[in-house]
């Protein structure tokens, strides 16, 4: 039996109004006017941090480095510290003091601290008890008096009051660790050190550029990877990156002059580096 042949009418395809992709730049631009920041999901955020934390991202190229501290110059060329200090002493305690808290909150204190004791000399003969009730509203203020007044006697003792220029003289402190010698080296002596704190730790893993476990891995990697030419202010480029910019809950990516390379997966902005 002859099949009763059909007829098909061509039924014109569904026309799907596309929209037409951004180029990197113009993503940018239209985060930064607020039309494309989109916080992930926290668990999206977390998984992005984990994929950051196992090494999983592509490393940054040496131009790719150089090209952000470019930007971090161009937008800051002086960066500075925001520890109120007003000798090499003063800036030592004030790391020593800001332990575990901010900037801010030891500058609160600092100034009337300061203000009757600017020398290892002073500082010992106002006696930690005056110390304690002057920092009182600093974290840990107790250990953190009794660290000031020992280690401003082992200047006396050891350092004819001054101090010492050297990261292992520095490290024997009492309260001084490698980040707070690191910090007096660079903002003191001018040595081009990076001193990891919890802000240059979070921005060195999520965006790829110094992955690791710990703050000396992370430091040691930055110290290989970033040009001469940008070394001594990169710790305060940083740091200010990772305070104002790549904040750890909420990173402000679509004001982020370095989106474009960064490389975590969790960027509020929808840009592939
Ligand atoms: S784009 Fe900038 S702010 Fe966002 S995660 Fe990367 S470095 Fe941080």
């Amino acid at each position: 039996m002859a099949r009763k042949a059909t007829r098909t009418t061509a039924v014109p395809k569904r026309t799907r109004k596309t929209k037409a992709r951004k180029t990197a730049p113009q993503a940018v631009g239209a985060a930064r006017k607020g039309k494309a920041a989109k916080l992930k999901p926290l668990k999206a955020q977390q998984q992005a941090d984990v994929k950051a934390a196992h090494a999983e991202l592509r490393p940054w190229t040496p131009a790719e480095i150089t090209e952000a501290f470019r930007r971090f110059q161009i937008a800051k060329p002086e960066p500075k510290g925001e520890l109120f200090y007003t000798n090499p002493y003063t800036l030592t305690v004030a790391v020593v003091l800001s332990a575990q808290a901010t900037d801010a909150g030891v500058n609160k204190a600092t100034p009337a601290l300061f203000e009757l004791a600017d020398t290892p000399e002073k500082m010992l003969a106002l006696g930690e008890d005056k110390v304690r009730d002057l920092i009182k509203t600093i974290g840990l203020f107790r250990t953190k008096a009794k660290n000031v007044i020992a280690l401003s006697r082992m200047l006396i003792d050891e350092y004819g009051g001054d101090i010492p220029k050297s990261r292992e003289a520095l490290e024997r402190l009492p309260g001084v660790g490698r980040k707070t010698a690191n910090v007096v080296l660079n903002i003191a002596f001018g040595e081009p050190t990076i001193a990891v704190d919890t802000h240059l730790f979070r921005v060195g893993n999520r965006t790829g550029l110094a992955i690791g476990k710990t703050p000396l891995e992370v430091e040691l990697k930055l110290e290989a990877a970033i040009p001469d030419a940008f070394k001594h202010h990169a710790h305060h480029w940083l740091i200010l990156h990772g305070r104002y910019t790549c904040l750890a809950r909420r990173p402000l990516c679509e004001t982020c002059v370095i989106a474009d390379l960064c490389r975590w997966p969790g960027k509020t902005v929808p840009v592939a580096a």
